[in-house]
C-alpha cells in the first residue's frame, strides 16, 4: 500500500503548471464531487486539432490539485484525439505511479473535467456545422 505521495506529485504541488483561466476558451469543463469537495475545472484553446493551451483551475485535496497539474501537462500541445484518449495509467505515470490510498479519485476527477472540455469543444463545433449547413439541409423526417 502507498501511503505518501511519490517526489512528483510534491513538485507539480510546489509549482502547479498553467493554472488559470483562458481569454476565450473553445471549450470548457467542469468535474466535481461533492462528497469530497473537490471541484476541477478545465479551459482548453483549440487550433487545428491540437490542443494549444489549457488551463486549469482545482479546488480540492493535494492530489486532485497535482493531478491537474500533470493533465495539464500531458495534454498540452497534443492532437484533441490524443489528449482525449489519456489514462488514468497515464496520469499514474506522469505522477510517479500510484496516488496514495483514497486519492485515484484525483485522476478521475482531472479527466473527467478534460472530456467534458473536449466535448463542449466538439460540441461548439457542431453546433457552427449545423448553422452552416442548416440553409442546405432538407426538411425531409
Ligand atoms: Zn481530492
Amino acid at each position: 500500500m502507498v501511503d505518501r505521495y511519490n517526489p512528483q506529485v510534491i513538485e507539480h504541488l510546489v509549482r502547479p503548471r498553467n493554472v488559470g483561466k483562458l481569454e476565450r476558451p473553445s471549450g470548457a469543463g467542469e468535474s466535481g464531487d461533492a462528497a469530497c469537495g473537490d471541484v476541477a475545472r478545465f479551459e482548453i484553446g483549440v487550433s487545428s486539432n491540437r490542443l494549444e493551451d489549457v488551463r486549469y483551475k482545482v479546488y480540492g485535496c493535494a492530489a486532485c490539485i497535482a493531478a491537474g497539474s500533470a493533465l495539464s501537462e500531458l495534454v498540452r500541445e497534443s492532437h484533441l484525439l490524443r489528449a482525449a484518449r489519456v489514462s488514468k495509467a497515464d496520469l499514474e505515470g506522469e505522477l510517479g505511479g500510484p496516488l496514495p490510498e483514497g486519492k485515484e479519485h484525483a485522476l478521475t476527477l482531472v479527466l473527467d473535467a478534460l472530456h467534458k472540455a473536449l466535448e463542449d469543444h466538439w460540441n461548439r463545433e457542431a453546433g457552427t456545422m449545423l448553422v452552416e449547413g442548416y440553409g442546405k439541409a432538407g426538411a425531409n423526417g
